[in-house]
């Protein structure tokens, strides 16, 4: 049976990476008062319809849809701010709090060509700030992934930022941009002639040089946006500067969903190659009114751990130690096998790491197992063992060997301690 294209397992090895990756968020999340919000991976269509927008790549060409046996049309969700918004007014979130942060990890589903970076299942994580309309919010949200990305140690990235406006701008815009690119409609590849009528910005960010050359002197959005949101703008700048982050604003750069205005910006690595944004965000302010909710202005992010872990995985191979037992637990013999379980849960609850042995081969060969898992000792019980009442415990690094009785074993447990905390 092969994996699905696009897919992919995680194994042990990479687990640890993914297991750092998430205590960090946690711990950074939660300095900051966000908290963790888990969401079903299905939902209805129409909501991604509705927030994400009909004219988008994502709705139109990426959604895993299908109908369930009762013929309701299901999507597995391509990313997490719609169901955010919809959890938010259902479970009518904004009784209590004005503003609500929450934060999110979870795998996500788009029908993609796969590639380096590009997957079909993917997973980000992604913080929403729920309820302000103030720059800072958006300031405040930047910053999180700033400090994230340099706390796992990735640090070889820029960000891009832009204004993208309100809708009412940038449909006035959009009619510039349209009757702009027209006269090129031939001249254009074919990707972005498709979306001259249903999605012209997202022309803007094309990566063929033919159309980049087309769109060089085309309008700027910029132009077309009204003093509160330059204002916004300019004041989610001035806080960036103030922070000391990086930015260069790019006036091209617009985001691939529908439901976003004002600030947008991504975040974007040196080292990935094509696939090189590792964080987009920006600010929602209508998705909670357009889906039913109150007026809740909004500011969020999404990493993708997948493409951050590209680019962050040999360091933190490097500084991440696997799993390793404390002591390997050899066993040999006949009545050995019931007094071992006694040891087992004497260790645990010590919290003493352990591996029990299941093989039952010889207690060389076991003794080499152990070696190879990296225990730092191994405990040794063998039907001689019994007769005496006593356990072996062999250190492994110098081979040293010292008997503790089965009576007392208060002693055995203190020097397994002892080694676990010089390690
Ligand atoms: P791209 O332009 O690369 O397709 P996007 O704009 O569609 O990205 P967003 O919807 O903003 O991506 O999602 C936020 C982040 O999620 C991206 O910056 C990226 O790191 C990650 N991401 C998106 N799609 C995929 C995918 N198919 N596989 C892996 N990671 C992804
Ligand atoms: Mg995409």
């Amino acid at each position: 049976m092969q994996l699905l294209r696009g897919t992919k397992d995680i194994l042990p090895d990479e687990i640890i990476l993914w297991q750092y990756i998430e205590k960090t968020a946690a711990k950074i999340m939660t300095l900051a008062n966000y908290n963790e919000i888990r969401t079903p991976i299905i939902e209805s269509t129409s909501l991604f319809k509705r927030s994400i927008g009909n004219g988008t790549d994502i709705v139109n060409k990426e959604m895993y849809s299908f109908l369930d046996q009762n013929s309701r049309e299901i999507t597995l969700r391509p990313e997490g701010t719609a169901s955010i918004a919809r959890a938010f007014i259902n479970s009518k979130l904004y009784t209590n709090n004005k503003t609500q942060r929450l934060w999110y990890l979870g795998p996500m589903f788009r029908y993609e060509r796969p590639q380096q970076g590009r997957q079909r299942q993917f997973h980000q994580l992604g913080i929403e700030c729920i309820g302000s309309l103030n720059p800072i919010a958006d300031a405040e949200v930047i910053r999180i992934a700033h400090k994230l990305l340099n706390t796992l140690e990735c640090t070889d990235y820029i960000m891009e930022i832009n204004s993208i406006g309100q809708l009412e701008e940038r449909k006035k815009y959009k009619q510039s941009l349209i009757e702009y690119l027209e006269p090129y409609i031939e001249d254009l590849d074919n990707t972005s002639r498709n979306k001259l009528y249903t999605n012209p910005l997202k022309i803007l960010d094309s990566k063929n040089t033919k159309t980049q050359e087309i769109i060089y002197n085309a309008p700027c959005l910029y132009d077309y946006l009204e003093i509160p949101s330059k204002q916004h703008f300019e004041k989610v700048c001035e806080y960036l500067d103030f922070l000391g982050i990086q930015y260069n604003i790019n006036k091209k750069l617009v985001r691939g969903l529908d439901y976003y205005n004002y600030t947008a910006f991504e975040i974007k690595t040196n080292s990935l190659g094509t696939q090189d944004t590792i964080c987009g965000g920006g600010r929602y302010d209508s998705l909670i009114k357009e889906l039913g909710g109150p007026n809740v202005p909004s500011v969020g992010w999404a990493i993708g751990i997948e493409r951050l872990l590209i680019t962050i995985k040999n360091q933190l191979h490097k500084k991440i130690e696997k799993n390793k037992p404390l002591v390997y637990l050899a066993v040999d013999g006949q009545n050995t096998e019931k007094e071992i379980l006694n040891i087992v849960e004497i260790l645990e609850k010590k919290d003493i790491s352990y591996n029990l042995d299941l093989d039952n081969n010889s207690l060389q060969q076991q003794l080499k197992k152990a070696d190879k898992q990296g225990a730092k000792a191994c405990l040794i019980l063998r039907d001689y063992e019994i007769k005496n009442n006593y356990i072996t415990l062999k250190k492994l690094s110098t081979s040293e060997q010292k008997q503790f009785s089965i009576f007392n074993i208060d002693d055995l447990i203190r020097t397994l301690e002892n080694m676990s905390q010089n390690l």
